[in-house]
């Protein structure tokens, strides 16, 4: 079964992200459970995760399709030691705010070198980053999210990724989500049966659809390879609908929170209706 949803707001307390999720007809949701903006967050309340718990549990949202994101700030690769031990604090403090919710997954972007460091010891700070926040919770795993490779990020690369997992100690916690736009401006054609399938044997041979826990379903303003991170409504970029069709009928998809992280939110309740019409 799909489970489709979308990033929905927490204005006015995280609680309010399953009713937010619920009015479009989700079945799955992302959210902030601080603001991504902002290093430091007040800690959330009783009421907060009370409520936010119940209203999860009435609307039918499990904690397997819920994908909380990250704040932009953290950086887990960081070059510098202020940085660095700034995001893992921050990256910690994520990872136990899922724990006070229920939730068993945190989605991040890998890091970035900023061009101060190599690739490869960049990908080894950032397994040392989850190691040590691993560590020191329980429950909760860490989804790497593959990337645009915009600038120096890192994570646009399968290899990337799997260079990452090889050196994370509990494996059990650790998993991937695949973002479609990201996937097509890091440089992997997915449009087309044929490419869409060389792909995704690709992804299982190198990380193994097995550490799947989430995909973001986004069209892309650009094309493939250009590295650049733009996403667009679906049907309205350079994706094609056919991608979101092979997407929505291939049964490595199942279970799993697939969430739209498009531009017009005015239109997602339509957008979750689409992708639920083009199964066969
Ligand atoms: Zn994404
Ligand atoms: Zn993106």
């Amino acid at each position: 079964m799909k489970y489709i949803g979308a990033h929905v707001s927490t204005s006015g307390g995280v609680e309010n992200a399953p009713l937010n999720a619920h009015a479009i007809g989700a079945k799955a949701f992302a959210l902030f459970t601080k603001n991504q903006r902002q290093w430091s967050a007040a800690p959330l309340t009783e009421k907060n995760i009370e409520f936010f718990k119940s209203r999860c549990e009435e609307y039918g949202f499990s904690p397997n399709h819920i994908l909380p994101h990250d704040s932009y700030l953290i950086n887990l690769g960081h070059p510098e030691e202020e940085g660095l031990n700034k995001s893992r604090t921050a990256f910690l403090d994520e990872m136990r705010r899922c724990e006070q919710l229920g939730l068993n997954r945190l989605n991040f972007h890998p890091g970035s070198h900023l061009n101060k460091m190599s690739i490869d010891d960049c990908l080894a700070r950032i397994a040392e980053s989850i190691n040590i926040t691993l560590n020191k919770t329980s429950g909760v795993t860490a989804v790497i999210e593959n990337t645009a490779g915009q600038g120096s990020n890192l994570g646009y690369t399968f290899e990337q990724i799997a260079q990452i997992i090889s050196k994370i100690e509990d494996k059990s916690r650790v998993g991937v989500c695949l973002d479609t736009a990201h996937t097509l401006a890091a440089g992997y054609e997915i449009r087309t049966r044929e490419t869409f399938d060389a792909t995704f044997v690709k992804f299982d041979e190198i990380i193994g659809f097995h550490y799947l826990r989430g995909m973001h379903i986004n069209d892309s303003k650009k094309e493939l390879s250009s590295h650049v991170d733009r996403h667009e409504n679906i049907g309205k970029g350079v994706m094609g609908m056919d991608m979101f069709s092979f997407l929505m009928n291939d049964s490595r998809f199942d279970n799993i929170p697939m969430v739209l992280e498009t531009p017009d939110e005015s239109i997602w309740a339509e957008e979750i209706q689409l992708l639920y019409s083009l199964q066969k």
